[in-house]
């Protein structure tokens, strides 16, 4: 591989995706600034103009600053590339971590350093997000001593489950010769599995209460329809989200016996009993068509080839001198090469993000109309839009921008779908 051609097409790559997302955003912000003054006739008696508003401008608010956090993510990306900044990092951890800890240790504090150093660089923006951003919308309900206590617990996981996975790929990388990929692909898969019933079953509890329905009215129609839809009973959890924020929201995960729908405190207070319904057989609507499994049987197909083009990369120096990095003669380069992929790719990637969003907004459709035949349309197009008043989401999106960035349709096409398209006749909201 030649590395001038590969500096190239990195550096266009990046550059164009940045351009891509600030025209993807100025778009949005244009579509959402016209339309914000007038609530769309068909939602005329159900969304108060005020809600309207709030809506446009938090999209507004989230579009600035996602422009700044693009450019500054561009930036330090091309800081470790290029700019050589990972080839520093390198030769500092080599000569300082190999004499005392060999080549795994000085591996695994090489990646150490650089996912600190990028957690540190991404703090103020998460700082800034949740204590202004979220904050001045009146979202954030997350207390500074909560911030820090999530904080400390997410890195002490991250360390707990990331070090030893990465010893495991290094390890693999290093023993098992020119088919490498193939069986850190297999690890890797192993892995993933596992966290769709670990993650469910004991990680978020870490984080968020998980209790079962207490009102007996409620669970009997909840039961009633699980058993209807053929799912599990014991599968429904609701789960204290009001303590960080006052975003709602409900969702699927896991498989086998960690197979579960989770509503968040805040939609399940807003919620009468039979919207409850619909939202949940629109959950159940994600298990039906075998949601989960579909994804997870892509990601497989996408990692594997993945590691494919890694597995070739790393013998081409051309790969570590493209993107900033003298390869070491006498030391493992696997560390780097991860890195280095890792990096590289998602500039790339973003070309394809349509397509993702394109499957993930399908799901989407294929649950609402789940839910239409099992429960009601009208109880969903209520529920759906105080989901959406309560997470201040536009109506009135930007066409191009949605294909590119929505994994969830916006509600007015959703309704449409639903076959609703005047609002107005499902009844008030508040
Ligand atoms: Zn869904």
């Amino acid at each position: 591989m030649n590395p001038v051609v590969l500096s190239l097409a990195f550096s266009a790559a990046v550059l164009a995706s940045l351009l891509v997302k600030f025209w993807l955003a100025t778009r949005q912000m244009r579509h959402v600034a016209a339309h914000r003054d007038a609530v769309p006739t068909a939602y005329a008696s159900v969304l108060p103009l005020e809600a309207h508003r709030k809506a446009a401008d938090y999209t507004l608010a989230k579009a600035r600053f996602g422009i700044v956090g693009d450019a500054f993510s561009s930036a330090v990306l091309i800081c470790w590339t290029l700019m050589g900044g990972l080839n520093w990092l390198n030769d500092e951890v080599l000569s300082l971590v190999a004499p005392h800890w060999g080549s795994m240790g000085y591996q695994l504090v090489l990646v150490g350093a650089f996912v600190l150093i990028g957690a540190l660089l991404d703090l103020p923006f998460d700082l800034y997000s949740t204590f202004r951003l979220e904050q001045r919308f009146g979202f954030n309900r997350i207390t500074p001593r909560l911030y820090v206590s999530d904080l400390l617990k997410s890195t002490v996981l991250g360390l707990v489950i990331g070090a030893p996975l990465l010893a495991l790929m290094l390890w693999l990388m290093q023993a098992t010769g020119a088919s490498w990929w193939v069986w850190a692909w297999g690890a890797l898969t192993v892995f993933q599995l596992a966290a769709m019933v670990v993650i469910p079953m004991w990680i978020a509890p870490l984080f968020n209460k998980f209790e079962p329905l207490a009102d007996a009215a409620l669970v009997a129609r909840v039961q009633a329809l699980m058993q209807r839809c053929g799912f599990r009973a014991k599968g429904f959890f609701v789960m204290d989200g009001s303590r960080r924020s006052a975003h709602s929201n409900a969702y699927f995960t896991g498989f086998g016996a960690a197979k579960r729908v989770v509503f968040y405190d805040t939609l399940l207070k807003r919620l009468s009993a039979d919207e409850l319904e619909a939202v949940l057989a629109h959950e159940l609507g994600h298990f039906a068509h075998r949601h989960i499994a579909k994804r997870v049987a892509l990601m497989l197909v996408f990692s594997l080839a993945g590691f494919a083009l890694l597995g070739w990369l790393t013998t081409q120096t051309g790969f570590y001198l493209g993107l900033g990095v003298t390869p070491k003669l006498l030391a493992s380069n696997n560390a780097v090469a991860l890195l280095l992929f890792m990096m590289a790719l998602p500039p790339f990637l973003f070309f394809v993000t349509p397509l993702f969003a394109s499957l993930s907004r399908r799901d989407e459709y294929q649950a609402d109309a789940y839910a239409r035949d099992h429960a009601n349309a009208a109880d969903l197009v209520r529920a759906l839009l105080k989901l959406y008043e309560d997470n201040a989401s536009t109506l009135t999106p930007d066409p191009l921008f949605v294909r590119f960035h929505y994994s969830h349709p916006p509600a007015s096409a959703r309704i449409a779908a639903l076959g609703l398209a005047d609002v107005n006749l499902v009844g008030a909201v508040a």
